[in-house]
């Protein structure tokens, strides 16, 4: 994902034209030309006095909040539901004023967004301010976690665990992901679900290109073919999730999926041909 760099700063139409969106006002935006991510925008909109406001906390994630102006903040919302599902990439932005002399050179009045980088949704609280203007309102933040974005986790086990048959895969994938995400979880235990997903996409390919159908093109340094573990739903290839969400893919059919001009319809065929896969599994 080279759209944005992180730490540079961007005009709000910029955003707008990544995701093909024409919200005006909306702190998050989406659209159809990126369907894999939302971009969340923070700051801009509330300041100290309302009694609460996004973070950034020492592990690198964020806490980050819902919508909704005014009294309780509804998971119905669309931008709050999207969230929630955790199935987008979150593409980060912070706000800022500009200066006078930014207005002059800009030729206008627009604030400035700064690329924080790309994270997941890992899952959301409520949160009721004691003071402030939003006191006593049932709020919703989010805790966004960094993507570890582009390769590929270099410490994946790509066996199968120890005396598990092919069978036992998805008995494997269940009890290992079963857990709900707890709330004030450990960033360790989130990129360890992440890895065990990538874990278990690797072994239901079993060295077949799961876009193309073909032999993976060669052999990892830990004897196990080479593919690459593709998400069919977010932007980034990050996140822990179900096993119709992910494919093995090689690494040609794995470029295509991101760069491809065909690229949303070469995803959704696979995204269909591993549902078919998954029903077979079951
Ligand atoms: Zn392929």
């Amino acid at each position: 994902m080279q759209a944005f760099a992180v730490g540079k700063e961007y005009a709000r139409q910029r955003l707008l034209d990544f995701v093909g969106s024409r919200q005006a006002q909306s702190g998050v935006l989406w659209g159809p030309k990126e369907p894999g991510c939302i971009i969340c925008t923070s700051g801009g909109r509330h300041g100290k006095k309302a009694g609460y406001s996004d973070e950034s906390l020492p592990d690198g994630s964020w806490w980050y909040f819902g919508q909704g102006m005014n009294g309780d903040q509804q998971l119905t919302n669309s931008a709050n539901s999207k969230l929630a599902s955790r199935q987008l990439s979150v593409l980060l932005f912070t706000t800022r004023e500009p200066t006078a002399k930014e207005v002059a050179a800009q030729g206008g009045y627009g604030k400035l967004f700064g690329y924080r980088g790309l994270f997941n949704v890992a899952n959301h609280e409520p949160y009721i301010p004691a003071t402030g203007i939003r006191a006593g309102n049932h709020l919703v933040r989010f805790r966004l976690v960094p993507a570890e974005e582009g390769e590929e986790a270099r410490d994946d086990e790509n066996t199968l665990p120890h005396g598990l048959g092919p069978n036992g895969l998805q008995e494997w994938l269940r009890v290992a992901t079963s857990q709900p995400v707890p709330v004030g979880l450990a960033l360790v235990q989130y990129y360890q679900r992440c890895a065990q997903i990538r874990r278990y996409a690797k072994l239901r390919a079993h060295g077949i290109c799961e876009g193309c159908g073909t032999q993976a093109p060669f052999t990892a340094q830990d004897g196990s073919p080479f593919l690459e573990v593709h998400h069919l739903v977010r932007l980034a290839d990050d996140g822990p999730d179900t096993p119709e969400n992910v494919a093995a893919l090689c690494p040609n059919c794995h470029r295509r999926v991101h760069h491809g001009s065909d690229r949303l319809e070469f995803n959704a065929g696979i995204v269909r041909s591993i549902l078919a896969k998954e029903d077979g599994l079951r």
